[in-house]
């Protein structure tokens, strides 16, 4: 049915983009290198762990294996936000028994059995009786009981060992905590001082946060790319507002499926998705995708179909967490999932469908979503080797990867760090040119053309160009152009 003749058709690039988080089992030169050479995309650097001497040093260091690789992997520094987290215990850990009274004290100090101490400090203020604490990734679950001073007495409805500094959520309770925090502010100018690519802000509620922080960034005048988490209900009921304002998504599965039923995510993923490409925003699925590659060196079944569906649904970009910053197989785990994804993607190329036509262009009149479309169709119908397009701030390659064409995309510009920037977009190959280049892109096309082998199967490019910041100042051109070898 997939391959009636047997004959697979394997892709030279591959369309869906791989996120790794680099941690101490990945932090050296050697294996930064090694990612990208298994197909890392971009890096991300979990600001919950680590102090800024620490992703100082290794930010610098994935600086310089890309310089060194001529690679494009750009780095995302990803704010904690406020994950709230119990305190350390005494011997490191507790055991919660089951029906047995445990009291979250939001006093401070050092937990003990039947004492758990919560980070933060405002959650006896948030709880009502009757509302559900989870902890750990939502493995143990208590039901308070009574709140006095500031104390939580609670009822263990599932219980298991609970270590240090273990995640706790409060799905039932509405938190007062503002999504960008003193910790926050602080990584976020060293996010800025590093010249990061993007920036996570974690457990946004609605568009507000998102432009709270952009508004902060813009004090400095070094405005870094938001992805906006959607970890919260809250997120899932504002999206609309949340995809307006912020430059990309991220899909935390971890968090969201812990604050919301499991079930739910999964047509939220694929909603998410969909509403994200209708703007042109870059959508990530995280969390879990190769759990199981933490410890075992193939991944279970299901996780291989997760991260097929995901590009069948046609994300951006797919993200590991653990699985490379702790795991014991990382390597293996990049390259099992570029294998994965590339076996999907041959299948979609073959079919000439990479993502279900959203009609968007229809919907919102604008000049580059018609061109996409039609370049889109050219490209399919045409069987052409690659797209061309040249792109100042990276906007407009975003709109024509939006449309998922089935041409390789070659997003070209002079500046290094929209190259990066692209790195992130499903299906974008950033190639990097100088200035002085600009002035003829018919000989430049040819030239791209050829440096990237363009014509393996045949020998015609379609080249975009013609777009301008100012809509009204736009003269679209699509321009089929041969190669000569
Ligand atoms: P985290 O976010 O890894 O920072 O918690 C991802 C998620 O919640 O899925
Ligand atoms: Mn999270």
């Amino acid at each position: 049915m997939i391959n009636k003749n047997n004959k697979k058709v394997s892709l030279h690039w591959r369309r869906t983009k791989i996120i790794a988080t680099v941690g101490p089992a990945t932090d050296t030169q050697k294996s930064i290198k090694e990612l990208i050479k298994s197909g890392v995309n971009v890096f991300r650097l979990n600001m919950s762990h680590g102090d800024h001497e620490y992703h100082t040093k290794i930010f610098k260091r994935i600086r310089n294996c890309t310089r060194q690789m001529d690679s494009y992997t750009a780095i995302l520094m990803d704010l904690c936000g406020p994950k709230i987290r119990v305190g350390k215990f005494e011997n490191g850990s507790i055991t919660l028994k089951r029906n047995a009274k445990v009291m979250i004290s939001c006093a401070g100090g050092i937990g003990q059995e039947g004492l758990i101490i919560s980070q933060y400090k405002q959650l006896y203020k948030d709880v009502k009786k009757g509302e559900r604490i989870l902890l750990d990734d939502g493995n143990m679950e208590c039901r308070v009981e009574s709140i006095k001073a500031k104390k939580v007495l609670c009822k263990v409805i599932y219980g298991g060992e609970l270590k240090d500094n273990k995640g706790l959520n409060l799905p039932d309770s509405v938190v007062s905590v503002s999504s960008f925090t003193a910790k926050d502010k602080r990584d976020v100018q060293l996010a800025m001082d590093l010249g990061s690519d993007f920036v996570a802000l974690s457990f946004v509620r609605s568009a507000k946060d998102v432009d709270g922080l952009k508004r902060y960034m813009q004090r400095t005048n070094k405005e870094v790319p938001i992805v906006a988490k959607i970890e919260k209900p809250e997120a899932v009921a504002n999206i609309d507002e949340i995809i307006k304002s912020t430059y990309g998504i991220m899909i935390a599965r971890g968090d969201l499926g812990i604050e919301m039923p499991a079930e739910q995510v999964p047509l939220i993923q694929k909603e998410v998705i969909n509403k994200a490409r209708a703007n042109n925003c870059p959508v990530i699925v995280a969390t879990q995708m190769m759990e199981s590659m933490i410890t075992n060196a193939r991944p279970t079944r299901a996780e291989v179909g997760d991260v097929a569906n995901a590009a069948m649904s046609s994300a951006d970009a797919v993200m590991l967490s653990a699985e490379t910053a702790a795991g014991k197989y990382p390597i293996k785990t990049v390259k099992m999932m570029d294998k994965i994804l590339r076996e999907i993607e041959s299948h979609q190329w073959a079919t000439g469908n990479f993502g279900d036509d959203l009609g968007i262009y229809r919907k919102v009149p604008s000049s580059r979503r018609a061109i996409a479309h039609a370049a889109n169709n050219l490209a399919r119908d045409l069987k052409l080797q690659g797209i061309i397009v040249p792109t100042h701030s990276g906007h407009t390659a975003a709109v024509l990867s939006a449309s998922r064409p089935s041409s390789p995309l070659l997003g070209v510009s002079s500046s290094h760090a929209t190259c990066q920037k692209l790195s992130l977009h499903w299906g974008i190959i950033p190639f990097q040119i100088k200035e002085e280049e600009t002035h003829d892109w018919q000989q430049l096309s040819q030239e791209i053309g050829r440096r990237c082998k363009l014509t393996k199967t045949g020998n015609r490019v379609l080249l975009v160009s013609g777009f301008n910041d100012d809509e009204s100042l736009n003269e679209p051109v699509m321009k089929i152009i041969k190669i000569k070898e």
